[in-house]
């Protein structure tokens, strides 16, 4: 039996994505920006769930 991957290629621009993930050069962090109101966060937990504290929002792929 073949899984259904969930890996999608980096260029998939067909999905709009509310958040935007990236890592801070300063301080070598992974951090989240949400695309909605523009809010940058470094807390591993909202990088990892995807959340974000202002919007109060969870943000799906
Ligand atoms: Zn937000």
């Amino acid at each position: 039996m073949q899984e259904h991957q969930q890996l999608k290629p980096v260029h998939a621009d067909s999905q709009i994505k509310t958040y935007s993930l990236s890592r801070s050069e300063k301080t070598g962090q992974d951090q989240i920006m949400c695309l909605k109101c523009g809010r940058v966060s470094h807390n591993l937990n909202d990088v990892i769930n995807k959340y974000c504290g202002h919007c109060h929002v969870f943000h799906e792929n």
